[in-house]
Protein backbone atom coordinates (compact mmCIF):
# COMPACT_ATOMS: atom_id res chain seq x y z
CA UNK A 1 0.00 0.00 0.00
CA UNK A 2 1.48 3.70 -0.77
CA UNK A 3 1.76 6.26 1.23
CA UNK A 4 -0.97 8.16 -0.15
CA UNK A 5 -3.21 5.17 -0.08
CA UNK A 6 -2.43 4.38 3.70
CA UNK A 7 -3.76 8.27 4.12
CA UNK A 8 -6.73 7.82 2.40
CA UNK A 9 -7.87 4.56 4.49
CA UNK A 10 -6.46 6.42 7.45
CA UNK A 11 -9.30 8.98 7.06
CA UNK A 12 -11.62 6.39 6.05
CA UNK A 13 -11.49 4.82 9.32
CA UNK A 14 -11.28 7.87 11.36
CA UNK A 15 -14.75 9.20 9.44
CA UNK A 16 -16.22 5.52 10.37
CA UNK A 17 -16.06 7.19 13.71
CA UNK A 18 -12.20 5.57 15.29
CA UNK A 19 -10.02 7.27 17.42
CA UNK A 20 -6.61 7.32 16.71
CA UNK A 21 -5.40 5.43 18.82
CA UNK A 22 -7.88 2.43 17.72
CA UNK A 23 -6.31 3.25 13.95
CA UNK A 24 -2.86 2.66 15.03
CA UNK A 25 -3.83 -0.58 16.76
CA UNK A 26 -5.06 -1.34 13.75
CA UNK A 27 -2.42 -0.69 11.15
CA UNK A 28 -0.05 -1.31 13.76
CA UNK A 29 1.60 1.99 14.14
CA UNK A 30 1.99 4.78 16.14
CA UNK A 31 -0.72 7.63 17.15
CA UNK A 32 1.33 10.38 16.24
CA UNK A 33 1.78 8.58 12.63
CA UNK A 34 -1.76 8.19 12.20
CA UNK A 35 -2.51 11.99 12.63
CA UNK A 36 0.51 12.42 9.91
CA UNK A 37 -0.79 10.33 7.80
CA UNK A 38 -4.74 11.88 8.00
CA UNK A 39 -2.74 15.28 7.07
CA UNK A 40 -1.00 13.95 4.24
CA UNK A 41 -1.93 16.33 1.57
CA UNK A 42 -3.15 15.07 -1.89
CA UNK A 43 -0.76 13.81 -4.30
CA UNK A 44 1.47 16.36 -6.17
CA UNK A 45 0.51 15.26 -9.46
CA UNK A 46 -3.01 15.70 -8.78
CA UNK A 47 -3.06 19.19 -7.46
CA UNK A 48 -0.49 20.03 -10.77
CA UNK A 49 -3.39 18.58 -13.04
CA UNK A 50 -5.56 21.22 -11.42
CA UNK A 51 -2.85 24.03 -12.02
CA UNK A 52 -2.47 23.41 -15.01
CA UNK A 53 -6.18 23.22 -16.23
CA UNK A 54 -8.03 24.84 -13.55
CA UNK A 55 -11.92 23.51 -14.02
CA UNK A 56 -14.32 26.12 -15.77
CA UNK A 57 -17.20 25.18 -13.04
CA UNK A 58 -17.72 27.85 -10.72
CA UNK A 59 -19.66 27.70 -7.61
CA UNK A 60 -17.85 25.13 -5.93
CA UNK A 61 -17.68 26.96 -2.91
CA UNK A 62 -21.31 26.65 -2.23
CA UNK A 63 -20.04 22.97 -1.75
CA UNK A 64 -17.39 23.90 0.91
CA UNK A 65 -17.72 23.15 4.91
CA UNK A 66 -16.54 26.54 5.46
CA UNK A 67 -17.09 30.33 4.37
CA UNK A 68 -14.23 30.59 2.18
CA UNK A 69 -12.58 33.17 1.49
CA UNK A 70 -12.76 33.85 5.13
CA UNK A 71 -10.66 31.54 6.77
CA UNK A 72 -12.06 28.25 8.61
CA UNK A 73 -11.05 29.92 11.95
CA UNK A 74 -11.80 33.48 11.52
CA UNK A 75 -8.77 34.64 13.71
CA UNK A 76 -6.24 32.01 12.90
CA UNK A 77 -2.82 33.35 12.92
CA UNK A 78 -0.30 31.53 14.11
CA UNK A 79 2.49 29.35 12.56
CA UNK A 80 0.74 26.58 11.10
CA UNK A 81 1.47 24.37 14.05
CA UNK A 82 -1.13 25.84 16.56
CA UNK A 83 -4.32 24.11 17.97
CA UNK A 84 -6.53 25.98 15.91
CA UNK A 85 -4.56 25.63 12.54
CA UNK A 86 -4.51 22.32 12.94
CA UNK A 87 -8.77 22.15 13.99
CA UNK A 88 -8.68 23.90 11.12
CA UNK A 89 -7.44 21.69 8.84
CA UNK A 90 -9.60 18.54 10.03
CA UNK A 91 -12.28 20.69 8.99
CA UNK A 92 -10.55 20.69 5.10
CA UNK A 93 -9.31 17.27 5.46
CA UNK A 94 -12.26 15.07 7.11
CA UNK A 95 -15.68 17.57 5.90
CA UNK A 96 -15.18 18.96 2.79
CA UNK A 97 -15.87 17.40 -0.21
CA UNK A 98 -14.11 20.77 -2.84
CA UNK A 99 -10.63 20.73 -0.95
CA UNK A 100 -8.69 19.70 -3.93
CA UNK A 101 -10.27 22.69 -5.67
CA UNK A 102 -9.96 24.75 -3.17
CA UNK A 103 -6.01 24.16 -3.22
CA UNK A 104 -5.59 24.54 -7.03
CA UNK A 105 -7.48 27.89 -6.06
CA UNK A 106 -5.30 28.96 -3.12
CA UNK A 107 -1.97 27.72 -5.71
CA UNK A 108 -3.57 29.02 -9.14
CA UNK A 109 -4.09 32.92 -6.84
CA UNK A 110 -1.14 32.90 -4.92
CA UNK A 111 1.59 31.63 -7.52
CA UNK A 112 4.84 32.29 -6.33
CA UNK A 113 4.04 34.45 -3.20
CA UNK A 114 5.98 34.58 -0.41
CA UNK A 115 4.60 32.32 3.02
CA UNK A 116 3.99 35.39 5.04
CA UNK A 117 1.63 36.55 1.89
CA UNK A 118 -0.27 33.62 1.38
CA UNK A 119 -2.83 33.93 4.37
CA UNK A 120 -4.02 31.24 6.29
CA UNK A 121 -5.14 27.92 5.81
CA UNK A 122 -6.55 26.77 2.41
CA UNK A 123 -7.28 23.47 0.69
CA UNK A 124 -6.35 21.55 4.65
CA UNK A 125 -2.77 23.44 4.08
CA UNK A 126 -0.97 26.11 5.70
CA UNK A 127 0.71 28.93 4.49
CA UNK A 128 4.33 26.67 5.24
CA UNK A 129 2.80 23.86 3.12
CA UNK A 130 1.67 25.18 -0.08
CA UNK A 131 4.94 27.09 -0.52
CA UNK A 132 6.54 23.94 -0.01
CA UNK A 133 4.27 22.32 -2.62
CA UNK A 134 4.68 25.59 -4.94
CA UNK A 135 8.69 24.59 -4.65
CA UNK A 136 8.20 21.12 -5.40
CA UNK A 137 5.98 21.72 -8.38
CA UNK A 138 8.14 24.44 -10.01
CA UNK A 139 10.81 22.17 -9.57
CA UNK A 140 9.43 19.49 -11.37
CA UNK A 141 8.30 21.63 -14.21
CA UNK A 142 11.84 23.05 -14.57
CA UNK A 143 13.16 19.13 -14.64
CA UNK A 144 10.24 18.31 -17.19
CA UNK A 145 12.00 21.67 -19.48
CA UNK A 146 15.13 20.22 -18.92
CA UNK A 147 14.57 16.85 -19.78
CA UNK A 148 12.19 16.00 -22.55
CA UNK A 149 11.63 12.13 -21.15
CA UNK A 150 10.39 13.46 -17.58
CA UNK A 151 7.43 15.44 -19.12
CA UNK A 152 5.20 12.69 -19.21
CA UNK A 153 6.21 12.02 -15.54
CA UNK A 154 4.95 15.97 -14.63
CA UNK A 155 1.89 15.45 -16.45
CA UNK A 156 1.16 12.33 -14.58
S1 LIG B 1 -10.66 22.86 1.80
FE1 LIG B 1 -10.83 23.91 3.77
S2 LIG B 1 -10.45 26.09 3.33
FE2 LIG B 1 -10.97 25.05 1.39
S3 LIG B 1 -13.17 25.29 1.10
FE3 LIG B 1 -12.83 23.33 2.13
S4 LIG B 1 -12.99 23.74 4.33
FE4 LIG B 1 -12.69 25.71 3.29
Amino acid sequence: MTRAELADHTRSLYRAGLHDHEIAARLGTSQRTVLRLRHTPPPTSEVAMHIEKPRAASGWHRHSACTRPTPVVADWSGDGDTTESIAAQNICHLRCPVRALCLAEAMHVEGAARTRDRGSIAGGLNPQQRNALYRTLRDRQHRAADDPGARGQAAA
